[in-house]
């Protein structure tokens, strides 16, 4: 179980990594499933620009603000595999990963036990989870995304 203080050290030590070093990972079970003209690629699902969903889906509101600061880059996963190959391809110093606590434990694992580099790693557990249109504390996750940004509260 973790603590608040090993909590507030993550954010720390998050904070500290340059936006340009670092990446977001989104489960795409975040997505309203009954009207998502998103398209599911080998790099993740892809958001039309003109997505008509964009300002209040929680997948478009979090990828477009790590777009404006800057961030290396974003997936949007069905899984842990595809999550990883995408870190270990981009190789980033640190990881803001959302996702169910079971995806986040494995994750987590998989990335101690890789040989390169440990990056920074900060987690945001799902509020809901479920497999299908789960939910995410969104001004939380805002909030992570601008740790050490001139955008940060
Ligand atoms: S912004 Fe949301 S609703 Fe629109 S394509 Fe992306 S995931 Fe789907």
């Amino acid at each position: 179980m973790r603590t608040d203080n090993r909590v507030l050290n993550e954010e720390e030590a998050f904070a500290r990594v340059p936006v340009a070093e670092r990446v977001l990972l989104l489960p795409h079970c975040l997505r309203p499933s009954g009207d998502c003209p998103g398209k599911t690629t080998r790099e993740g699902l892809q958001c039309p620009p003109d997505c008509p969903h964009r300002r209040r889906c929680p997948i478009g509101r979090l990828r477009d603000e790590a777009q404006r600061l800057g961030y290396k880059g974003v997936c949007v996963a069905p899984g842990g595999a595809l999550a990883l190959r995408f870190v270990q391809e981009l190789r980033p110093a640190g990881i803001l990963a959302v996702a169910c606590y079971k995806e986040l434990v494995e994750g987590v694992q998989a990335l101690a036990e890789a040989p390169a580099e440990r990056p920074v790693v900060l987690t945001l557990p799902l509020l809901r989870d479920g497999c299908v249109d789960t939910e995410v504390d969104v001004e939380k996750a805002l909030r992570f995304l601008r740790l050490g940004t001139p955008s940060a509260l």
